[in-house]
């Protein structure tokens, strides 16, 4: 990899499940018309292809030899893998604790982040994850850390379809499992979730959408103007 020299302009958003980077990002990068590259989707779509190929995810060496073998197409909103359309696929509880068991190897992340830093050889990106502005990017041009409070973190996913289908009454279960997936995240060895220290961090609790996209299109404009 380029050891994370970004060789064009990259804004990276970091934070943990349910803090909003998807929409904000996604929106951030429309608005710029930049690239927009979801990592977690990467993880997610490795660990959907490990389970459909019986990989057990405690075999290190066979997920490695998944993530490698990988074509990951990550254009026009949906998210492929060796041409299997698997936007939807990936969005259920069971890939959520699936990717974040994947993504603890340090093997799998070096194959991945290798990837993420070439799509920044094509033009300028935003891209989300967990370590986008710690280790894939240490010298992205801004910076994001996204956070909101756990009871806020858990009613979004609560309310997004793919985790429970109408039943906004599981939110206590929504909420334990969101806290679990984060402490992993958190406190694995390789690549812990955690803020960089020159990210700017924006808490989206009770904050619209489009105030915490004008404030990340704020901090991005005023990057580029002192580059
Ligand atoms: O962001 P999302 O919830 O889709 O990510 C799924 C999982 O992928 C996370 O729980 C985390 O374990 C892993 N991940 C990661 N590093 C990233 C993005 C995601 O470890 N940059």
């Amino acid at each position: 990899g380029a050891g994370g020299g970004a060789v064009t302009a990259v804004v990276a958003i970091d934070g943990p499940s349910g803090a909003g980077k998807g929409t904000v990002a996604r929106a951030v990068a429309e608005s710029l018309h930049w690239r927009y590259i979801d990592t977690g989707a990467m993880y997610r779509a490795v660990a959907w292809k490990a389970q459909r190929e019986g990989r057990s995810l405690d075999d290190e060496e066979a997920v490695v030899t998944v993530a490698d073998s990988a074509v990951l197409d990550l254009d026009a909103g949906r998210v492929a893998i060796d041409g299997h359309d698997v936007t939807d696929a990936i969005r259920t509880p069971a890939i959520d604790a699936a990717a974040a068991q994947v993504a603890r190897m340090r093997r799998v992340r070096d194959l991945l982040v290798a990837r993420q830093r070439d799509y920044a050889l094509d033009g300028p990106i935003v891209m989300e994850g967990r370590d986008i502005g710690t280790v894939v990017f240490p010298h992205a041009t801004a910076k994001i850390y996204l956070d909101a409070s756990p009871e806020e973190r858990a009613s979004r996913r609560a309310r997004d379809p793919a985790h429970h289908p109408s039943r906004a009454a599981e939110i206590g279960a929504v909420a334990h499992a969101l806290e679990q997936r984060d402490r992993l995240d958190s406190t694995r060895r390789v690549s812990p979730l955690k803020q960089a220290a020159d990210a700017a961090v924006i808490d989206t609790t009770g904050v619209p959408i489009e105030t915490v996209v004008s404030r990340v299109l704020a901090i991005v404009r005023e990057r580029l103007r002192s580059a």
